[in-house]
């Protein structure tokens, strides 16, 4: 299929080259290495492809949260290392094993259960070990990273990594040295020979690091560090039309027409992740800034427009730049992070790499 062919009223377009600027730009930045995080579907991105071209590319594993998010990437043909971020369920102990996943490890019981299964199945346990430095989510407490690292080893499980995540990167820098210095302590106790990483995208964009799992940077979805969007959301118009003064847009019809502007309505709604009741613009075929008028409906979107266009014109409502129509800017209209409004990317759209 190519973008916006026949029967398409709105797909997505992810840009492959600039994902690699984007790839490349962190590469230069850590001083070990990167791990593409690649959970809820590459923050809505698409994750097989992206895991492919990364993993082609020099990226030695791949990152994402479940155990069904990894069994997809192997369905796909993915070989490489996954690695499960979200800290294995003691019942999801078998699957991660049958698919050769690499799991996290914050508990004993969990520890059990992989070694248990692995045992059954006639199958080495790897795994990584999460530690808490201060998020208290999940991972050992690292005052204790050494006896739960003995115990996990006990049972036969090969640790190969040993991580943590940091709770305020970008929000409290202060934090991020305390989280550091406890990791430090807890390579220094556990020794070498593990594969220690800690920061996100935030922590080494802006305090640098060595071994690195970024997701929103590999995006681009971070203004002001060279690196760029690479998605696109693109829609053709289903209907335009002239309104008449008093003519009312919408569900509770919260738009009400001076008279004599012309309305598109796109054929992408909040089902689709656009967020609901966003005060937003996307960008007509011309460039022209085109405010969002009355509320998001499920399915359909009614955008202002300066004059007519005929349905085959292609409007960008969400634009791979920081701009009023770019993600970071619905996501800001609509108070929320940037994370929150790419996982939300409904699968419906079709996704076109290019
Ligand atoms: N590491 C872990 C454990 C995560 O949960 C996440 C995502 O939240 C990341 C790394 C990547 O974070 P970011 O997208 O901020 O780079």
């Amino acid at each position: 299929m190519v973008p916006g062919s026949v029967g398409q009223r709105a797909w997505i377009e992810v840009d492959l080259k600039a994902l690699w600027a984007n790839w490349r730009l962190l590469a230069a930045k850590a001083r070990g290495e990167v791990i593409p995080v690649l959970k809820a579907d590459a923050y809505g991105h698409g994750a097989l492809p992206i895991a492919r071209f990364l993993l082609e590319r020099g990226a030695r594993r791949v990152a994402v949260a479940t155990v069904a998010e990894g069994r997809a990437l192997r369905e796909g043909g993915v070989e490489g290392e996954v690695l499960l971020l979200g800290s294995l369920h003691p019942l999801e102990a078998e699957e991660a094993l049958r698919w050769g996943l690499t799991p996290t490890l914050s508990t004993l019981e969990a520890a059990e259960a992989l070694a248990g299964r692995a045992r059954a199945l006639g199958l080495t346990p790897r795994a990584h070990l999460k530690v808490d430095t201060g998020m208290n989510r999940v991972g050992f407490p690292f005052e204790e990273a050494l006896p739960a690292l003995r115990a996990v080893e006990a049972l036969g499980i090969r640790v190969e990594g040993v991580y943590s995540h940091l709770a305020t990167a970008g929000e409290d820098a202060a934090f991020v040295e305390v989280q550091r210095r406890r990791f430090q302590e807890v390579r220094r106790a556990l020794g070498e020979g593990y594969f220690y990483h800690l920061e996100n995208s935030y922590g080494l964009l802006l305090h640098g690091g060595e071994n690195v799992r970024v997701g929103l940077a590999l995006y681009g979805l971070v203004p002001g560090f060279g690196l760029k969007p690479i998605l696109r959301l693109l829609a053709r118009p289903t209907l335009v039309k002239r309104l008449k003064p008093g003519d009312r847009v919408g569900y509770g019809g919260t738009y009400v027409a001076k008279g004599g502007e012309w309305l598109a309505t796109l054929p992408v709604g909040y089902a689709d992740g656009l967020p609901r009741g966003a005060v937003a613009w996307v960008k007509g075929p011309s460039g022209e800034l085109c405010p969002v008028a009355g509320r998001i409906s499920m399915d359909q979107t009614t955008v202002l427009l300066p004059g007519p266009v005929g349905l085959e014109a292609v409007f960008e409502v969400l634009s791979a730049d920081f701009g009023p129509t770019g993600l970071c800017a619905w996501a800001e209209a609509r108070r929320t992070i940037p994370y929150e409004v790419a996982v939300h990317l409904s699968r419906r759209l079709p996704r076109f790499y290019l």
